[in-house]
């Protein structure tokens, strides 16, 4: 049954209960109305009608003539008013006797309608107790039955008043706490109304739902674990070391290969706080330093030498960090290739210095006039040679120190320098060049500059390179400054051209080996290897090197120390 009607039923129950009290009252009450009427009606007029006509035989004995009347009108009045037993006879009687009271005035007539008419008085005023007592039984009932009535509508109602708040509650605050549990991903909460009303329906309507959400999460988990394994498997095989750790940086997942590179048990790893795990681990050390290591990272694992590059990845869902994974790279197969091609550029070099000194010699023979005279066109020849000659040597010298920078064999010997030094020593070598394109140099440099620690040689070379690219690059005519200062503990130098300027994008990667900016005269340029081998040379020596240019005004180059 429906709510709607059990409702509709139980307002109609008590709408019952209401007009049948309201009909048991009124029915009682008009009962006890009629009663008191019919002894008003019957039985008081009586007593009234009788006591005229004791009145009226008062009149007679005292003479009064208006008696007749009197009395007449009472007794007619009477006979009208018969309603008790034996009351008729007792007013026939009476009747005659009054009739006969012409005839007879005798006192003792008289006293016998006296008698007569307290007869009927009598007569009526035991009908008014008679009445009277069962007017009393018919309250007496109707006191009951509504007491009677009244009480098992209370019960009813009373039960109604217990039962039905809890009957529409009870399911609610069960469906309540159903919709929690499964807001809580219990999904297998289920409703049991055995009712078949509304609320039976929305418990099959919920049951539907949670079953349905628990074939979904199941058939998502199932695919999720399944997803999350084929993932892990990739990870695992894969040739890459990769550790992935949380935004609180405790370690979530490492694959196999770093936990061989690692050499921790997979237990004593995952779940740790890394800072914790690395305070016994320098692998994992290096790895969460927050330094960046340009250099490839030499690790011995497994019997042998493997290179690894380290890169960082931060996780973030919803622009939240969430983590972050680490993959160290296996290098190791390029590295070996790499130095396989440092050994060969090594080995032509040097096998090539050999030679072209020769060469030099030769020419240096042929230029001697005592040896022979040569005419101007072979003279040109010789000094086109010279030139290429020359060239020779500088490129095998630069590849020769690029293969000492790759192989890691820079021998630093440092001292304390003084800036002036490494300014005037490049000057110096330069000084023709720069003449031979009537380039000013303007050199600042404060005497009382404090000294660094550094490799005299090689920062001397470094600046002899920036300097001669600066006036390879600049202008005839033009002027150039080589400057030393010190700002914020540091001691910079600095080579200021007039040149073409360099493009913005290519600012970083003109220290890359090999690099040439795309689109500038390269009838000027050289090997590309100068700025890379400077850049080498002043990373290892702790120091920093940049360049700042505008395309069209000039180039700036510089390099600096810790003082
Ligand atoms: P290279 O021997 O070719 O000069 P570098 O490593 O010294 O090699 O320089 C790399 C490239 O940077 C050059 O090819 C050139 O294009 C650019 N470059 C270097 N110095 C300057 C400069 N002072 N002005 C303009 N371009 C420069």
């Amino acid at each position: 049954m429906k709510i709607k009607v059990k409702l509709s039923l139980g307002l109609l129950f008590l709408f019952i209960v209401i007009i049948l009290i309201t009909a048991v009252s009124i029915f009682y009450i008009n009962r006890l109305a009629n009663d008191s009427k019919a002894i008003l009606k019957a039985n008081y007029e009586s007593l009234e009608f009788s006591g005229d006509m004791l009145e009226a035989l008062d009149l007679y004995v005292a003479s009064d003539t208006s008696w007749h009347a009197k009395f007449k009108s009472a007794i007619e009045r009477q006979e009208k008013n018969i309603t008790e037993t034996g009351e008729l006879e007792l007013t026939t009687t009476l009747r005659a006797q009054f009739q006969q009271l012409v005839n007879d005035t005798s006192i003792t007539r008289i006293n016998s309608m006296r008698f007569f008419i307290y007869r009927i008085i009598d007569l009526n005023m035991n009908a008014i107790v008679g009445k009277n007592s069962a007017a009393l039984k018919t309250a007496e009932n109707a006191k009951m039955y509504i007491a009677i009535i009244s009480s098992i509508c209370l019960l009813i109602s009373l039960s109604f008043i217990i039962n039905f708040p809890g009957y529409i509650a009870n399911p609610i605050r069960e469906m309540t706490a159903g919709i929690r549990e499964v807001a809580n991903k219990n999904y297998s909460q289920r409703l049991h109304f055995k009712s078949d009303d509304e609320f039976g329906e929305l418990a099959q309507a919920f049951n539907t739902m949670a079953s349905r959400l628990d074939q979904y999460e199941n058939s998502n988990l199932a695919k999720i674990i399944f997803e999350k394994k084929r993932i892990e498997t990739i990870i695992n095989n894969m040739q890459d070391a990769i550790i992935g750790f949380n935004e609180k940086n405790v370690i979530l997942f490492a694959n196999e290969q770093a936990l061989k590179l690692l050499a921790i048990p997979e237990e004593d790893l995952l779940g740790k706080y890394a800072p914790d795990v690395a305070v016994r681990n320098d692998l994992l050390r290096t790895l969460i330093s927050p330094e960046k290591s340009i250099k490839p990272l030499k690790i011995y694992a497994e019997g042998k030498e493997s290179y690894f590059t380290k890169e960082l990845y931060p996780i973030t869902a919803n622009d939240t960090p969430i983590g972050q994974v680490i993959i160290l790279k296996n290098i190791t197969s390029f590295r070996e290739l790499d130095i396989a091609k440092t050994n060969f550029i090594a080995t032509i070099s040097h096998e090539l210095k050999t030679p072209i000194s020769s060469i030099k010699m030769s020419l240096k023979l042929l230029e001697d006039k005592r040896v022979g005279t040569v005419n101007s066109e072979q003279e040109k020849l010789i000094i086109n040679i010279k030139e290429d000659a020359q060239r020779l040597l500088k490129i095998t010298g630069e590849l020769l120190d690029l293969a000492q920078v790759e192989t890691g064999n820079i021998q630093l010997q440092k001292q304390r320098v003084q800036p002036k030094q490494i300014i005037d020593y490049a000057c110096q070598a330069l000084k023709i060049q720069a003449e031979q394109k009537n380039i000013s140099l303007n050199i600042v440099c404060d005497d009382h500059l404090p000294g660094v620690i550094c490799d005299l040689e090689k920062t001397a070379w470094v600046m002899v390179n920036l300097l001669s690219n600066a006036i390879r690059y600049s202008p005839e005519n033009s002027q150039i400054t080589v400057q030393s200062l010190e700002k914020n503990s540091e001691l910079i130098f600095y080579v200021k051209d007039a040149g073409p300027g360099i493009e913005q994008r290519f600012l970083d990667k003109i220290f890359e080996r090999f690099f040439k900016v795309p689109g500038a005269d390269h009838s000027k340029s050289g090997t590309g290897l100068g700025l890379a081998i400077s850049k080498e040379f002043i990373l290892t020596q702790g120091g920093k090197i940049w360049a700042t240019s505008e395309i069209g005004t000039g180039s700036t180059f510089y390099f600096s120390f810790p003082v």
